[in-house]
């Protein structure tokens, strides 16, 4: 069976939460049953923005890679692994870059929207600009047909297309081929503030959160600010709460008893969170019990890297060898085929 190829990343910039799950991982864990998947841990991308503190950006490789196996990504089905144990990504990057006009960075609408708001780190860096070159490169280096991502990355991706575009312009047509989105259809997942769940805003709950601690984080969340007492009727489409069932409660006709009993004050706020919360800790057990699995085994997890690491620089290999010549630069002489 000829099943496409996929790439997808994730930084290791924070402890992944229930954004990432619902509005990625899980899709993943799907399209491994049918695809050639590569995951990378874009370690690289990581250090474009966190330079200042590599030794976090170390630890949380292993925290994401755990995170990753304890939602179900396997290493039988996928190829994981981390982005600079396969030194391809970096030689891509610079032979794309030869190619990348500086207009279309500096229009990049991620690259103006952060210069503007990251306030606490210099970012006007080379890397950080050239930051979806490098994007492309890990897409590119796997031939990957079809990228997950989110809404987010649109702009990266088209920026990736019309890389390849004008890669094969100069150095022959059809020497890359053109990644195709998959955008993830789930909408954003909701923090315990209500805003987006991101770690940057601390409304965030954690893949590899106790179910204590998730229970602490739901039993204190705000509601409907008019719902002041058990007895005033309330309305969900100003409770955050509700926001998140909307994403982690399957059971739509609980969901309509919890709408109506809003509305009537027939329950209370505790009740609805509770619900909740039953919902969320019945996802999460299998998850943390291979969670524990992995974790007790640090033998295991550097085996998976290894070979994640071992496949992924094979395929890269053979792409680079492929672009070398027609970009003309000289074989060196013991390695010409
Ligand atoms: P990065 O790893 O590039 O810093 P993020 O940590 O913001 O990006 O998230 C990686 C991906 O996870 C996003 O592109 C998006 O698809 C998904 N994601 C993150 N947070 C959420 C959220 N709150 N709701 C839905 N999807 C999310």
């Amino acid at each position: 069976m000829n099943r496409s190829r996929v790439f997808s990343g994730m930084r290791p910039t924070g402890q992944l939460h229930l954004g990432h799950l619902a509005g990625a991982l899980t899709n993943w864990v799907k399209l491994q049953e049918d695809h050639d998947c590569f995951y990378g841990i874009v370690d690289w991308h990581a250090l474009m923005s966190n330079y200042d503190d590599s030794e976090e950006t170390r630890k949380l490789c292993m925290d994401v890679l755990l995170d990753w196996l304890s939602v179900g990504l396997s290493p039988e089905k996928s190829c994981i692994f981390i982005q600079s144990h396969v030194p391809q990504h970096a030689e891509l990057f610079l032979a794309l870059s030869m190619i990348t006009p500086l207009g279309w960075l500096y229009r990049n609408p991620t690259y103006k929207e952060q210069i503007v708001n990251i306030r606490n780190k210099d970012l006007s860096t080379f890397a950080f600009l050239g930051y979806p070159v490098l994007m492309a490169a890990d897409i590119l280096l796997y031939r990957a047909e079809k990228v997950p991502v989110g809404e987010d990355q649109s702009a990266h991706m088209e920026l990736s297309r019309e890389l390849v575009r004008r890669f094969n312009h100069f150095f022959g047509e059809g020497l890359l081929p053109e990644p195709q989105t998959l955008l993830t259809p789930t909408p954003k997942v909701p923090g315990t503030d209500g805003r987006k769940m991101s770690k940057s805003y601390k409304n965030s709950l954690y893949i590899s959160e106790s179910a204590e601690s998730m229970w602490e984080k739901l039993r204190t969340m705000i509601t409907d600010p008019s719902r002041e007492k058990r007895r005033d009727p309330g309305d969900p489409g100003k409770c955050p709460v509700w926001d998140i069932h909307k994403v982690f409660n399957p059971d739509e006709s609980e969901r309509a008893e919890i709408d109506n009993g809003c509305r009537t004050a027939g329950i209370g706020c505790i009740d609805c969170k509770k619900m909740l919360n039953t919902h969320i800790a019945e996802m999460m057990e299998p998850i943390h019990e291979r969670r524990a699995r992995y974790e007790k085994d640090a033998g295991l997890l550097n085996d998976i890297l290894v070979e994640g690491a071992r496949r992924a620089e094979a395929v890269a290999r053979a792409t680079m060898r492929d672009i070398y010549p027609s970009m003309g630069l000289l074989a060196r002489a013991d390695r010409v085929s």
